[in-house]
């Protein structure tokens, strides 16, 4: 217990909690704060206010003592104390610097220009989200490439160029990867989530800025909107949007947007968005597979100037199987415990560190082989059997081979068992298979957005995380 630090005890506590609150309530809440001091029974934690320190106490109580206990192994108290947050130098910043960036126009020299009654705001891109710092992998290649091309060519590749996935897959990263891009080429790039451009617009209406507002957001290069589902059912907003949207794309400007489903999905695009979307592309960005997985967390730990051997980074890949944000968290936890502890990041401590995470759902330990056969037969109604029988019908056939992919992707099943698992087939027979999906994956969305689905079905699901 005295070994600790409140800083570092504080820091590893972050590092679980921000597995376990979903991230709205991670940034809002528990971001800006940090360990203080720490006696035999009391840590004392830093937070910029007293709502914040109310909200902690009231809210959030319960998961941080149940954090802090699973950390220390004793009942600790918590106090809040209102504290000036340290502006630079956190040590785990990274993952954590992602907070909601609010509206801003970056100027080729990076400077925010400046906007005439406009109040200054924070945040603006974040620097570690860049082309350089995306890993790229099967699930998201296709968005990176687009990505890339809108960022070298805006206004001119796709118009607009429309992101979806699930939460945690890298949207937002790619998004700021372009505006870094096309800001470093000497375009006006303005970055908003639609959440600040509908507070923004309330304001101006509030205000009587309408005018302002129109031009702030009418004479840039390039539009990032981050979040579209956001706006959905405000009215004006969608309103406004969509003029706005109508403006630029006629003036051949860059629209980038970002969703959490297809567009088809958001009322807000509807009739009359959708077919501008249609002159765009739609990219969609999958769960990551085993293996860049694992290249993400050896990326990420590489930043963290982080020793991860191979088998911790493989291990903790396997384990880790909700987003990519998740694998971050991991990461840090990892880094704060071994800090703590004076131990080098090892498999021993990588074990704990999955362990320990409280309240976790009961994970899986891998996927087996079996049990990603009897997803893919009940995701294409069929049974397990008959995937692994004689049968070449067309559907059958298909099922067996994206069971033979997933079991390739997400175990470390060789092909002869693969072969075998499938029906009593070769070797030959599971490679094809597996080859066969792979080069399709890269050009057929409905097939993409099949194995996204199966994939979520092999996934634990929380409703604490996201
Ligand atoms: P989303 O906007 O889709 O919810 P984010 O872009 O915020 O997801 O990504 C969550 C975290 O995961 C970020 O810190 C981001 O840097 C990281 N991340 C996601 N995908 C990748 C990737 N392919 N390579 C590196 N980091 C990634
Ligand atoms: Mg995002």
């Amino acid at each position: 217990m005295l070994n600790h630090s409140a800083r570092e005890l504080w820091e590893t506590a972050l590092g679980s909690l921000q597995l376990e609150v979903n991230r709205h309530n991670y940034d809002t809440w528990l971001k800006n704060t940090t360990g203080l001091t720490l006696s035999d029974t009391c840590l004392t934690v830093g937070v910029p206010s007293d709502f914040v320190a109310e909200c902690l106490d009231k809210r959030l109580a319960p998961v941080i003592l149940k954090t802090l206990r699973g950390i220390t192994r004793e009942d600790l108290q918590v106090r809040y104390q209102v504290h000036q947050a340290r502006t630079q130098g956190a040590p785990l910043a990274s993952p954590r610097q992602g907070a909601q960036p609010a509206l801003e126009r970056v100027s080729a020299s990076g400077h925010a220009r400046a906007r005439s009654r406009q109040p200054a705001r924070g945040a603006q891109l974040n620097p570690a989200y860049t082309f350089d710092t995306f890993v790229v992998g099967k699930s998201n290649r296709f968005a990176h490439a687009a990505a890339m091309a809108v960022a070298e060519m805006p206004g001119k590749a796709y118009n607009p160029l429309f992101i979806h996935s699930g939460v945690g897959l890298g949207k937002t990263h790619l998004l700021h990867a372009i505006g870094h891009a096309a800001t470093e080429r000497g375009m006006q790039c303005l970055y908003v989530s639609a959440e600040q451009f509908t507070n923004d617009f309330v304001t101006a209406l509030r205000e009587n800025h309408a005018e302002e507002f129109r031009d702030r957001y009418r004479s840039t290069d390039i539009l990032l909107i981050d979040d579209i589902q956001f706006i959905a059912g405000k009215e004006h907003s969608k309103e406004s949007f969509f003029h706005t949207f109508n403006d630029l794309h006629a003036a051949n400007k860059q629209i980038v947007i970002t969703s959490d489903s297809r567009p088809k999905s958001i009322p807000l695009v509807e009739e009359r968005l959708t077919s501008r979307f249609e002159g765009g592309l739609i990219a969609d960005i999958q769960f990551p597979e085993l293996e860049t997985r694992q290249a993400i967390l050896e990326a990420k730990a590489a930043q963290l100037g982080m020793q991860l051997g191979r088998d911790v980074a493989m291990f903790l890949a396997q384990k880790i199987l909700r987003n990519v944000r998740e694998l971050e968290g991991i990461l840090n936890r990892l880094l704060a415990m071994s800090k703590i502890v004076g131990r080098p990041v090892d498999m021993e401590l990588a074990q704990q560190a999955i362990s320990e995470i409280p309240s976790a759902p009961p994970r899986r330990n891998t996927f087996t082989p079996a049990s990603i056969v009897a997803v893919v037969a009940a995701y294409y109604r069929i049974s397990p059997e008959v995937l692994a029988g004689a049968s070449r019908t067309k559907e059958i056939a298909h099922a067996r081979q994206v069971a033979a992919y997933l079991i390739r992707e997400e175990t470390s099943y060789s092909l002869s068992n693969v072969g075998k698992l499938l029906g009593n087939r070769g070797h030959t027979t599971a490679l094809r298979a597996h080859e066969k999906i792979a080069s399709e994956l890269d050009k057929d969305s409905t097939l993409r957005h099949e194995i996204g689905e199966i994939r979520g079905q092999l996934q634990p699901r929380s409703a604490a995380v996201n």
